[in-house]
């Protein structure tokens, strides 16, 4: 079965609400509007729950089965925020919000599970239970931890749970995923370097922190290269550097600003500590001083492989057995569904966009067209991993 007739027959009207979305972006937790349609919408559909306000403002449909939802219970979930982008596209349902877009595709990742919702409540065509999750603030503001913590597995008795992303530079009706590592645990840290600051001119007097600190930067480079075994993967950016303000004083501070992204604890756990050592070391051998404040951010997002094998299964059924690469390597980015995947055993997917601008661009878009392949994917999920008898 490819995609499904009925969710292509119902693919224009789930356009229209990505649409309505990408109008009307809003940001980590203050997703009132979007949460707001999502839960009318469920409740139009017929779920058998919904409840509002978890993770402060996700959203849960339930839905059972024919049997009344003796069974397994699946969670299907999807993220709701925007980001502070100004959107440079003239399309015609471009973001009314100065400074705020839709510009990863969460606009089309909440159609999406809302069309899967409207699909499964009309046809109910398995034994179990859909949990429908759409949370808030997955750009950095760990909302998928918030319903998580809030206690959204154990309230909905959810047993597996499965998300997805759209790609672009993958072909529409595409998917790709990996077990094990998909995508990276994501660190920062703050380095403040206090030297002694003085007149240019009198060097000697000083202890330069503008020059210990860009011996930090250097060395910080080594141990990506130098620590960290060649056949895993660690990046170590330092992304801001900060000292001085005019052309004849030597600074007292300095400060770096940086992310880490690694894809196992044990790469995790050694970048932490060389960070530490090195920045200490650096600065000792100076006569300066470091504080060093790193602050662990998303964990790993993990694919457990029976279900990941599951949902490559799947999406092969989708888009065809052509159509899902299985060895995807992994990206350095961070993703906050990986909170759930800590919880309860699933999986984790790209879609295709075709061939749009990247993610977090300015000229973004969610394709429309990966619409029918994405609710298919759900509505086969549920179908599929909890079978009618
Ligand atoms: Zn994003
Ligand atoms: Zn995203």
């Amino acid at each position: 079965m490819p995609v499904i007739n009925r969710v292509a027959a119902l693919s224009d009207e789930i356009a229209e609400w990505r649409r309505d979305f990408h109008q009307n972006p809003e940001l980590l937790f203050d997703v009132h509007r979007t949460a707001g349609i999502v839960a009318e919408k469920l409740r139009a559909f017929g779920c058998d729950e919904v409840v509002t306000g978890i993770g402060r403002t996700g959203v849960v449909g339930v839905i059972k089965g024919k049997r009344g939802g003796s069974g397994r219970t699946i969670g299907l979930r999807a993220d709701m925020d925007a980001l502070p982008i100004e959107e440079d596209t003239d399309l015609p349902y471009k973001s009314k919000v100065p400074g705020r877009m839709h510009a990863c595709g969460h606009d089309g990742h909440t159609a999406m599970l809302l069309g899967a919702a409207k699909y499964l409540a009309e046809t109910r065509n398995f034994d179990g239970t859909a949990v429908l999750i759409f949370q808030p603030a997955e750009e950095g503001g760990g909302g998928g931890d918030a319903m998580v913590k809030d206690g959204l597995m154990e309230r909905f008795g959810v047993q597996e749970v499965y998300g997805l992303h759209n790609m672009p530079g993958i072909p529409i009706g595409s998917f790709a995923i990996r077990p094990g590592p998909m995508m990276a645990a994501a660190d920062r840290f703050d380095i403040v370097i206090e030297g002694k600051g003085g007149h240019a001119a009198r060097p000697h007097e000083c202890v330069d922190t503008l020059l210990v600190a860009t011996h930090v930067v250097n060395a910080l480079q080594s141990i990506v290269a130098r620590n960290v075994d060649p056949l895993e993967s660690a990046v170590v950016s330092v992304c801001s550097f900060k000292a001085g303000d005019t052309y004849n004083v030597i600074p007292q501070t300095a400060t770096l600003m940086g992310t880490v992204r690694t894809l196992t604890e044990a790469v995790r756990d050694l970048c932490e500590a060389r960070i530490k050592a090195v920045v200490e070391a650096v600065c000792a051998v100076h006569g300066a001083r470091a504080q060093i404040d790193y602050r662990r951010g998303y964990p790993v997002t993990f694919n457990h492989p029976e279900q990941t094998a599951f949902m490559a299964r799947v999406a092969a059924e989708v888009g065809g057995d052509q159509a899902v690469d299985t060895g995807v390597p992994p990206l350095m980015g961070a993703e906050d569904f990986s909170y759930m995947l800590e919880q309860r055993p699933g999986a984790y997917i790209f879609l295709g966009n075709g061939d749009t601008a990247g993610v977090h661009h300015p000229k973004y878009d969610f394709n429309d067209a990966a619409i029918p392949y994405g609710v298919s994917l759900w509505a086969r999920i549920v179908e599929t991993g909890m079978p009618a008898r």
